[in-house]
């Protein structure tokens, strides 16, 4: 018998991504299908107890050689009673027992985190916060999905919604979001507001090498923006920076609420690199607080796509290594 592994799934709206991985966390074998999330959880479920079947098999190992599955889902959620109440992305997702249906179906012990929460472990376990013990992970794509590390575990709250960072308001009376407030912080630092901003600036007749893109029927993404901005377009690199300014704003709010040691920023707009961290830390220490030096590093993910994963495999390990799984 070799070294022992634990099991890791990363449930999105486009790809389901399962590993393995040591205590250490190196990834010993990685396999990524799509969801086809219009079938409903039904056969969703089944891929995803197939694709712990097909790692286990591909190692030549046994189920006894795999200490527990842990899994990362769009939510809400409930980690504790293992249930998916609702899934914005994926029909057919009400009030699913999703833990229940794993360990059924696998025979493995198996933890259920939102996403985020597991992406942030990820980071915190084995990418840019490793060695870290308080952490925050912010990933900028669709919306701000969030996760809070403190003391080494998932923050997550009475009830189980804490670290929606997305939703600090940090423009009060600004935006309206979907979530029913008003000035949330996804609706001026994601990905998408990003572009939605700029396409409704250029509608309202203002002039960039955007346009072009748009005139053409191509879709306009972060990358798009980021890349005018660079090249000096007036428009793009407006609001680009509006973006970083949130975001630093957000980044104090998150330094005030759980004064970590890091922030990690993730996701489509992280591409940006150094683009983004310059003009986010120079933000971040013009407008934050005086009162004394320590400040958090603001860094990128090093993960990207597979902090999701290896984080799944992680929040495994640490249910071990605390008795959770018996
Ligand atoms: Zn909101």
């Amino acid at each position: 018998m070799g070294e022992k592994l634990a099991l890791g799934l990363d449930l999105g709206g486009t790809n389901i991504t399962g590993a393995l991985a040591t205590s250490e966390g190196k990834i010993a074998a990685i396999t990524r299908r799509k969801t086809q999330a219009s079938r409903g959880s039904g056969p969703v479920i089944e891929d995803m107890a197939e694709m712990v079947e097909h790692l286990i098999a591909s190692q030549g190992i046994s189920r006894d050689d795999v200490i527990g599955l842990g899994v990362g889902a769009p939510g809400p959620l409930s980690h504790r009673d293992g249930i998916i109440f609702k899934m914005a992305n994926l029909p057919g997702w009400t009030n699913v027992r999703l833990r229940r249906a794993l360990l059924e179906r696998t025979g493995l012990p198996t933890i259920l985190d939102n996403d985020a929460n597991v992406a942030a472990f990820g980071e915190f376990w084995m990418g840019a916060g490793k060695g870290v013990r308080q952490m925050v992970a912010l990933t900028l794509g669709t919306g701000i999905g969030s996760g809070v590390i403190i003391d080494g575990e998932i923050l997550r709250g009475h009830f189980e919604n804490a670290a929606e960072l997305g939703h600090l308001i940090v423009h009060a009376r600004g935006r309206p979001c979907t979530c029913g407030q008003r000035g949330c912080l996804e609706q001026y630092a994601s990905a998408a507001n990003l572009t939605r901003h700029c396409v409704e600036l250029i509608r309202e007749g203002r002039e960039s090498s955007l346009s072009a893109i748009l005139e053409k029927g191509g879709e306009l993404g972060a990358k798009e923006v980021v890349e005018a901005a660079k090249e000096g377009d007036p428009l793009a690199a407006e609001v680009w920076d509006e973006a970083c300014y949130f975001l630093a704003i957000g980044c104090i709010n998150v330094q005030h609420s759980f004064n970590p040691q890091m922030l990690v920023l993730s996701g489509g707009m992280s591409k940006a690199g150094d683009f983004l961290l310059s003009r986010v830390r120079r933000y971040a220490r013009e407008h934050g607080w005086k009162l004394c030096d320590d400040q958090p590093e603001i860094s990128i993910s090093v993960l990207g796509d597979d902090a999701g994963v290896l984080g799944a495999a992680g929040i495994a390990w640490a249910a071990r290594n605390s008795g959770v799984f018996g």
